[in-house]
């Protein structure tokens, strides 16, 4: 089965302090919580490496959704630990700490079962690392990725080479926006545009998402949350989805991506509504099924 999708990056242990809770060292990470949602619509297999104090438990919540063959546990680093905060308002993170342990100098390998993979995604993680394993694989379909702000800050020049080599890049408003220097939005993504990918999203937490492609812009609305608690995990999960339906439909084209947008609003917003990935799991297709219909509701007039 070659139609598989295989998602490479973070799998960490995460502390998110909110000012109405804290949790600490859960299971996050960016492909993480990417594959778990991606594994709703298509099989996922999830490529990555974690240390020695990884829990058991949480490797059976992996293998529960996942195909994990392509996961490497060290004996002698640990984990990747990130530790953030939000304040009241839960829009606005400040980074505590970010201790790449393990993933900070390795080299990862694909399983021969995985290496034909039609479908891609290369969540947030160190870029060069993404690019390396990227070239692991035959010849994918469809590859997407996503970045961050420490990133953007650490290797931009990398991050720029990885966005030429890809068919589409997921991110967030305020890195668009610090990647380029550039305070407009639009002009982001036409930047991103010209530098390889044929369709750009960005993210922009509660005020929705924005898609470019084929010189078009398709602005979406967030779904509306009533009650927020943990924002962690929501590009991831959206991204996840988006990949997921893309991989589903097995091409990019205008109507594909403009649901695939709909997915990725749909399990971003389930992602936000507990800590960690505790929604994501515990979700099945007939939540998601009625929360898509609510959403194409609400956008429709
Ligand atoms: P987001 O979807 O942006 O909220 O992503 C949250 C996830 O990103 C957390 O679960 C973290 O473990 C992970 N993360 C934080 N910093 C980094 C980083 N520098 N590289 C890769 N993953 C990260």
């Amino acid at each position: 089965m070659n139609k598989v999708l295989t998602i490479f990056g973070t799998i960490a242990l995460d502390t998110t302090r909110t000012p109405f809770h804290t949790v600490e060292r859960t299971l996050g990470g960016t492909a993480t919580f990417s594959s778990i949602s991606a594994s709703k619509y298509v099989a996922t297999s999830i490529v990555g490496i974690v240390g020695f104090d990884f829990p058991p438990s949480y490797l059976e919540i992996l293998k529960s959704f996942l195909d994990v063959r392509g996961l490497i546990i060290s004996e002698k680093e640990k984990t990747f630990h990130y530790d953030s905060s939000f304040g009241y308002d839960l829009s606005k993170r400040t980074t505590n700490k970010t201790e790449l342990n393990v993933i900070a100098n390795y080299q990862l390998t694909v399983p021969d079962e995985f290496i034909d993979s039609e479908y891609v995604y290369l969540a947030n993680n160190d870029p060069v690392q993404n690019m390396n394993v990227l070239n692991l694989f035959s010849k994918p379909k469809i590859v997407i990725c996503d970045t961050m702000d420490f990133w953007i800050i650490n290797k931009r020049d990398e991050v720029i080479k990885m966005v030429n080599k890809v068919d589409g890049i997921i991110l967030n408003e305020s890195e668009a926006k610090l990647l380029f220097k550039e305070d407009n939005i639009f002009k982001c993504a036409r930047l991103l545009n010209s530098n390889g990918p044929a369709f750009v999203v960005i993210n922009k937490g509660e005020n929705g998402s924005l898609l470019f492609y084929d010189n078009e812009f398709f602005p979406m609305p967030a779904y509306p949350i009533e009650i927020l608690k943990d924002p962690t995990g929501a590009g991831d999960s959206f991204g996840g989805a988006f990949m997921g339906y893309l991989s589903q439909q097995g091409k990019i084209g205008l109507k594909t991506l403009k649901n695939a947008m709909v997915h990725g609003n749909v399990m971003g917003s389930f992602a936000i509504e507990d800590y960690g990935i505790n929604k994501l799991v515990n979700i099945n297709s007939d939540d998601i099924k009625k929360r898509r219909e609510k959403y194409v509701d609400i956008c429709s007039f």
